[in-house]
């Protein structure tokens, strides 16, 4: 690797895209600049996303085991809710991990610079201070990790304190009745979540066939089930035609075939409809750099835009938007400008929904099989032949494998059930070292756990899972 120790980099948003490029970059000896509205970095993960909604989706998981916990002979009165409190304990969450890569960029001698960035040239950029004023600074290279916000449909659009998008939702302002969320995504489903769980009559409104599109509907319908139980309706094929503030709340219109009630008024309403990337940053047009028609920054394996000194890394270069795969990004981005030969081009980047049970894949999905005619094997491992799950009272889960039926090689894993989400790494792995069916069949798991689910899939494929039994055929 070349010596770095004379390359300005200024690193624009600090994001979890931003901060991880901003450290590496460090610690490869170039001289850093992190650019970013906030005091310490975090960007929407930190400060209003992926941690403020965990620890609230943790708190919400506790609520729905203490109603549960009534059939193992456990009966809690039900749960008193003190809002100031939640409300300042995620807080105090979100301050101890913002502070603490504060103190990270302090110990590394990045430079935080507490603004907005323009651009001037290619390789100026122009801040506007928090604390006021402007200052222009000249970098050998710049990354772009700007993120991405709330999508706005603009017939939704009406000015009225009782609409949130997924900011003001974090923001717990109170526990409505009823709140109607617009949009069966993840975000929509995880904060939809933790409001049923704190109290709330909760409505949810999918335009498509089914909540979740993008993941396979065998993982999702464990989930809906569930879901039944817990909010109060599920409407699919429906779309929210207008939005009108009435003295008592917000007056929703629905449209769609299987629409039995036209229309309903709402405490509150959450519109999660996805995400935009911030890709409008003032002074783009001065350099190359070249956005696509969907608003993502449009660059190579390396990161690097059309501008050769510029970057782009995140949410703001595409889907899918999620953190882990703005700090790889962000991660490539440096080492490229360090002179290392390397390429963003993972096999699987895990998804992870939240909710309860949580829902989690990576590689190849069964849907996307399809759609690319794509020959596969699947083998499937249900929770109810797993101890542990059944010592959880959660037998509702399913392991499933997405195989390669020529090589055996391991294409995509999918998980529904408690704790689908810390069981998804192993998958990833998986995918990543090019393991076999029989790798995952052959490595011993500890017992009891939710992770033998995996290898037992593994062995239903070869037909001998030790759980499952198979009558012989012929
Ligand atoms: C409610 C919610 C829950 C989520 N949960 C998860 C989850 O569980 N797991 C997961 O992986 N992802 C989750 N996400 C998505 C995740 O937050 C994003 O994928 C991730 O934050 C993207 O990182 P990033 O570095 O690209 O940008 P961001 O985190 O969006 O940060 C961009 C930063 O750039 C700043 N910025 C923008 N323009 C400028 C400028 N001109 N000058 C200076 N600074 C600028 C912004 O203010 C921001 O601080 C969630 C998102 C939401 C909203």
């Amino acid at each position: 690797m070349s010596d770095n120790s004379n390359l300005r980099v200024a690193v624009v948003g600090g994001g979890p895209g931003g901060y991880a490029a901003a450290f590496l970059a460090a610690d490869l000896g170039m001289k850093v600049t992190l650019i970013d509205p906030e005091l310490n970095p975090g960007g929407v993960c930190l400060y209003r996303g992926c941690i403020p909604s965990k620890a609230l989706l943790h708190v919400a998981k506790l609520v729905e085991e203490s109603h549960q916990a009534k059939n193992w002979g456990v009966d809690f009165s039900d749960p008193k809710i003190d809002l100031g409190k939640l409300r300042g304990w995620k807080e105090s969450v979100v301050k101890r991990l913002t502070g603490g890569l504060g103190q990270l960029s302090k110990q590394r001698s990045v430079q935080l610079v507490q603004g907005t960035a323009a651009f001037d040239n290619s390789t100026t950029l122009r801040v506007t201070k928090a604390a006021g004023g402007e200052e222009a600074m000249t970098f050998d290279r710049i990354i772009l990790a700007t993120g991405s916000r709330p999508a706005v449909v603009p017939s939704l659009k009406i000015a009225s304190s009782r609409l949130m998008d997924s900011t003001g939702a974090l923001d717990l302002p109170d526990v409505p009745k009823s709140l109607l969320v617009i949009g069966g995504g993840y975000i929509g489903l995880e904060l939809g979540s933790v409001y049923a769980a704190l109290g709330t009559k909760v409505t949810v409104v999918e335009m498509l066939t089914g909540l979740l599109p993008g993941a396979d509907r065998d993982l999702v319908l464990p989930l809906h089930k569930r879901l039944e139980k817990s909010l109060d309706m599920i409407l699919l094929n429906t779309t929210v035609k207008s939005l009108k503030e009435e003295g008592n709340g917000i007056r929703a219109t629905f449209e769609g075939a299987s629409v039995k009630e036209k229309e309903r008024v709402f405490d509150r309403v959450l519109v999660s409809v996805g995400r935009k990337p911030n890709s409008e940053i003032r002074g783009l047009e001065k350099t190359k750099v070249k956005v696509g028609p969907k608003g993502f920054i449009q660059v190579n394996k390396q990161l690097q835009t059309d501008d050769p000194s510029i970057y782009a890394i995140g949410d703001v270069v595409g889907e899918p938007m999620l953190a882990h795969k703005a700090s790889h990004e962000g991660r490539t981005a440096v080492e490229a400008i360090a002179g290392k030969k390397v390429a963003f081009e993972p096999h699987a980047i895990p998804a992870v929904v939240f909710t309860d049970p949580e829902i989690a894949w990576a590689g190849l999905t069964e849907t996307q099989a399809k759609e690319q005619g794509r020959e596969i094997a699947v083998a499937k491992f249900p929770w109810a032949a797993s101890g542990r799950a059944i010592t959880l009272d959660r037998p509702e889960g399913l392991t499933k494998l997405i195989l390669d039926p020529k090589t055996e090689r391991v294409l995509g894993v999918g998980i529904v059930g408690a704790g689908a989400g810390e069981l998804i790494a192993e998958g990833v792995l998986a995918i990543e070292m090019a393991a076999l069916a029989g790798d995952l069949e052959l490595t011993i798991h500890p017992h009891p756990t939710l992770s033998e689910t995996v290898m037992e899939a593994a062995e239903v494929f070869f037909g001998t899972s030790t759980d499952i039994y198979r009558p012989k055929r012929g």
